[in-house]
This record gives structure tokens, sequence and C-alpha cells, in this order.
């Protein structure tokens, strides 16, 4: 197989994961966190997908004027060299969105000041202490920066948190916020409940715990999705 069959799968059709439009999403392998109820757990372990770029290209040319977008998903897209297909994904009159986990800021910063992604979906997986502990990753100012570098771009981009109440509680939401607020984020920041699936990276179970959501103090605007 080719080393740059780097999508694992492409969705062709959703009117939910690209707000206001309907678009096809590209499943990127591979990525730079472990979170231990990621459902992807196939794409992420995966070194090698079923699709190249070009192979995405000759599926958008049949799908011009019925589609609006593509989503850039995973996985993390951003292990990717990125700037080529989305260049050529915008050339085919497709606007971009991109679902990101944050912590490649250099390559985020880059496809927005070259205008090459439309939206954002930040993932927020967790605050300082429990960061590590739910990603298997250390970098969390790395998270950070992405966030504060998006929120002063007044670039379009959401923030979303998948809540098992298991890892977070009401007071890891509420901190969250605050980093939030103090970063300047003023859009709407979307809370995920947790579904059970089989073959999370950690066979994460349904929730042993409950979530008092009337402990959330809502110091951003809030939604659960
Ligand atoms: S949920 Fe975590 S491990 Fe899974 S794809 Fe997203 S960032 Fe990677």
């Amino acid at each position: 197989m080719s080393s740059d069959r780097i999508i694992y799968d492409i969705t062709p059709f959703t009117h939910l994961d690209y707000p206001g439009k309907l678009a096809a999403i590209a499943w990127f392998v591979g990525c730079n966190m472990r979170c231990m109820y990621c459902y992807n757990s196939d794409i992420v372990f995966s070194k090698e997908g079923e699709y190249t770029p070009d192979d995405l290209f000759g599926f958008l040319s049949r799908r011009k004027g019925l589609l609006d977008g593509v989503v850039l998903s995973g996985g993390e897209p951003t292990l990717h060299d990125l700037k080529p297909l989305c260049e050529k994904i915008k050339s085919m009159g497709f606007s971009v969105k991109l679902d990101t986990n944050g912590l490649n800021t250099g390559r985020i910063r880059t496809l927005v000041e070259t205008e090459l992604v439309d939206f954002i979906a930040l993932d927020f997986k967790a605050q300082n202490g429990k960061f590590g502990y739910i990603t298997g990753s250390s970098r969390f100012e790395s998270f950070k920066e992405t966030l504060m570098f998006l929120s002063a771009s007044k670039f379009p981009f959401e923030v979303r948190t998948t809540v098992h109440p298991d890892l977070l509680q009401p007071p890891d939401i509420n901190k969250m916020m605050q980093t939030l607020e103090e970063a300047g984020y003023r859009g709407t920041y979307y809370l995920q409940r947790f579904i059970p699936t089989p073959n999370t990276i950690a066979q994460m179970e349904a929730p042993a715990s409950s979530f008092d959501e009337s402990l959330l103090e809502k110091s951003v605007p809030l939604q659960w999705r």
C-alpha cells in the first residue's frame, strides 16, 4: 500500500458535522492523543488508510453542486501536512472545516493565516490535572496556545468537550469555562455526553457517577449536544 493512504475512510454525506453545510467527512489516520473514551481507536492506531488525497479529490469532483464542504477529522488530521490538500479542496469550491485536538498549533496557525480552513471545532479535553490522565498527552500548554491564538484571531471556531462523568465533573467544567473566558473565547461551549460504544481506547463503560448539571456555572454560553 502506498504511504500516502492517509485517509482511513470517507463519509459521503453529513448535515450534522459542519454547521449550516452539507459536507463529506475525511477521516485521517493516526492521533497524538489516546483519549480514554475515544471510539475511533481503529483510526487512531492505523498507520495507513484506504484512500489517498487524490481519491478524495476524485470523490469531491463528482460531488460538485451536491456538497458545500468537507470536514477533516480523524484521528488528528493535523498530523499530516494539510496545506496542499486544503489548497486543492478550496480550489474546487468547497469550504473546509477542521476537527482538531489543538496540539499542533503551528500547523493550525498556518491553515488559518493562509485562509485554507473556514471553520474549526477545537476539542477541550480537560484542565491541567486531568488532561494527561484522560488524553495520555502532557501537552496541555500546546492546546492552550491554540485556544489563545484562535480566540485572538477572531477566526470562526467552536470549543467542545466530551463529558464522561467518571472523568469530568461540574467543578472541572466550571474551571474549563474559566479558562475559555480568560482566553477571550466568546462562542458557545458545547458539551457532548459520552455514549458507551464497544472498543473505546480504555474500554470505558457507562458512567457509574451522576453529573449534576445544576452545579454548572454557565460563565460562558453553554449547550449540550
Ligand atoms: S478522541 Fe482523542 S484519541 Fe480519539 S481521535 Fe480524538 S483526540 Fe485522538
